[in-house]
């Protein structure tokens, strides 16, 4: 983990008792599994890891906690193909998702890429879309290749 993550969640603590809620022992566990978590976690993902640690984790604790902490921008979710909201640890960077529905696999999309639909939007419609809920799906290059041939 770099110097910023290892900072955050140094102040994790502080920063939920700022936001009134205080520091538990399940908390504490859910803040150790979120800094061991690498790339997107289901919040079930996220409970089952919890009851390993402390069979006590009860989910509304967890989901509780999980807003607060997207609240401060240490997680943010979206949501997987099947709509379940999935977590990422510290994202470094707004940004949506492919999911290719033939093989499965998925992509980060940036910003970049999908400017000028929301520049539509926004002049179309004045309406600002949340970058980590483009969640598209289709077939991937490969696969158009696959069936192609
Ligand atoms: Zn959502
Ligand atoms: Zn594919
Ligand atoms: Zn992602």
């Amino acid at each position: 983990m770099d110097e910023q993550g290892t900072t955050t969640w140094a102040t994790v603590r502080d920063r939920l008792h700022a936001r009134g809620l205080r520091w538990t022992p399940q908390r504490r566990t859910l803040v150790d599994v979120l800094a061991r978590a690498d790339g997107h976690v289901t919040g079930a993902d996220l409970v089952d890891r919890c009851r390993a640690i402390d069979p006590a984790t009860t989910p509304s604790t967890v989901y509780r906690t999980l807003d607060v902490l997207e609240e401060l921008g240490i997680v943010r979710h979206h949501h997987g193909p099947d709509g379940r909201e999935e977590f990422h640890v510290l994202p470094e960077s707004e940004h949506g998702h492919l999911h290719c529905r033939q093989c499965d696999a998925s992509w980060e999309i940036d910003a970049a890429e999908v400017e000028s639909m929301l520049a539509g939007l926004r002049a179309a419609r004045g309406f600002e879309v949340d970058i980590s809920h483009i969640s598209l799906e289709g077939r991937c290059a490969q696969c158009r290749q696959i069936g192609e041939g």
